[in-house]
């Protein structure tokens, strides 16, 4: 159903990122990495190994200009971008008493702006071809908040509102945007976790254990599979918050 689709990945170089750009290249998508710091050369070939084309670009979706050469590229590439997800994603932790502007600027233009800056960039491409999936990469923190994360729950709730208004102005060109809310996903982003709050949050899970970042790729296909969902916020949590 998705083969030879391109998908447009943002933060693919690991974690969830990396997952989802696997798992839709088990589907016989061409995939575009996007990635700020390094992406390794076995990611590529482990994703050519399916059969697909791989285009990896270097950039910080949290700049603009930088956020359109992303898009620009993989246009002119692929010719189109059918699938996007944005991924990218930061946290600066800190109790908010002690905040500073800088920790709170910089998750808010990772997280949120990023995210608007690549859909900004894609979204009219989308519209002339009169199809699309975005899935943009939530957090059951923006849905939940949490202590010592205002900056990061803002701009997690900032992503959902952001992706119902999308989804109603879209709908009718044939166009979906979802939200994914992951709740504690094994990355290097939890890995920084102490052993205790790690103990703690798998108390407040029902399923008693972490996420896998597969388990957030399986619903981004799901997601790009679906013809019938849009403007919603999945949540992959293990139960540990039900809506
Ligand atoms: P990781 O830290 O493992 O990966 C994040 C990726 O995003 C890295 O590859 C990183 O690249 C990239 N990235 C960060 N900033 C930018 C930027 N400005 N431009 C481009 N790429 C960037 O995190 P996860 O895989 O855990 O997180 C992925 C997404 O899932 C994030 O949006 C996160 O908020 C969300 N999430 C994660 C949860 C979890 O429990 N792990 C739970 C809920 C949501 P580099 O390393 O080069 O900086």
């Amino acid at each position: 159903m998705l083969k030879d689709k391109t998908v447009l990945v943002t933060g693919a170089a690991k974690g969830i990122g990396k997952a989802i750009a696997i798992a839709f290249a088990k589907e016989g998508c061409n995939i575009i990495l996007n990635y700020r710091s390094t992406v390794s050369d076995k990611l590529v070939a482990e994703i050519k190994n399916y059969g697909v084309n791989c285009l990896t670009i270097q950039g910080d979706v949290s700049n603009f200009e930088k956020a359109k050469e992303i898009v620009e590229e993989s246009i002119e590439t692929f010719g189109y971008i059918d699938i996007l997800v944005n991924n990218a994603g930061i946290t600066k932790d800190g109790l908010f008493m002690r905040m500073s502007e800088q920790d709170f600027d910089a998750v808010l233009n990772t997280n949120l702006k990023g995210s608007f800056n690549i859909t900004r960039h894609t979204i009219n491409h989308m519209i002339k071809k009169r199809c699309g999936a975005i899935i943009n990469i939530s957090s059951i923190v923006g849905v939940m908040g949490n202590a010592g994360q205002a900056n990061y729950a803002a701009s997690k709730a900032g992503v959902i509102g952001m992706t119902k208004s999308v989804a109603r102005e879209v709908a009718s060109r044939g166009i979906t945007c979802n939200a994914i809310a992951p709740g504690f996903i094994e990355t290097d982003m939890t890995a920084v976790l102490k052993e205790d709050i790690v103990k703690q949050m798998i108390a407040q899970i029902p399923m008693k254990k972490l996420g896998q970042a597969e388990d957030v790729a399986e619903t981004a296909v799901f997601l790009a599979k679906s013809k019938y969902i849009t403007g919603q916020v999945i949540h992959v949590n293990g139960g540990m918050a039900m809506y």
